[in-house]
């Protein structure tokens, strides 16, 4: 009697908690950010193809360089310089281990910028999902003209996946 309410009670627990597939991803992208350095900005990126991860980045100092946490940001016209952006962390992340990025789906806890939008399109990504809206309208012109996909991840909230 108690071992059939108990298994009852997990099954139902663990029904409702699991994630669809973006769903995972981009807490996992969350969870990156908050590795982040530069006090700026706290985002996340993650690199999947077929449900697997490939790489991750978050905002910060390139190799070997203090980061913004120990010596401060390195602002120029308002922007950091001193941390690389997140989505570019994880494409180095796979120039580093020798992973190519062609055709995977990449989860931003942030809108990729224009140079970050370059660098995935040249990547190989063919599909962008972002959380948090950060709009430019030349990030968004290039993405079209490359024929990357650029979905805001509230869209899909609503479908789920197995
Ligand atoms: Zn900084
Ligand atoms: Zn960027």
């Amino acid at each position: 009697m108690h071992n059939d309410e108990r298994i009852v009670g997990v099954e139902t627990i663990v029904g409702q908690a699991r994630p669809g597939w973006d769903e995972y991803f981009m807490q996992i992208a969350q969870t990156v950010a908050t590795r982040a350095t530069c006090p700026r900005a706290s985002v996340g990126a993650v690199l999947t193809r077929d449900h697997r991860i490939l790489t991750t980045g978050y905002n910060g100092a390139p190799r070997n360089v203090p980061h913004c946490t120990e010596v401060g940001c390195l602002l120029v016209n308002e922007h950091c310089q001193r941390a690389t952006h997140a989505e570019a962390n994880a494409i180095v992340q796979g120039a580093l281990h020798g992973v190519g990025l062609a055709g995977a789906i990449a989860y931003c806890t942030h809108q990729p910028c224009v140079n970050c939008s370059k660098l995935l399109i040249s990547a190989g990504v063919e599909r962008i999902v972002y959380d948090k809206p950060y709009p430019d309208a030349v990030a968004i012109e290039l993405l079209a003209e490359a024929g990357v996909a650029l979905i805001p991840f509230a869209a899909l909230l609503s479908r789920s996946t197995s």
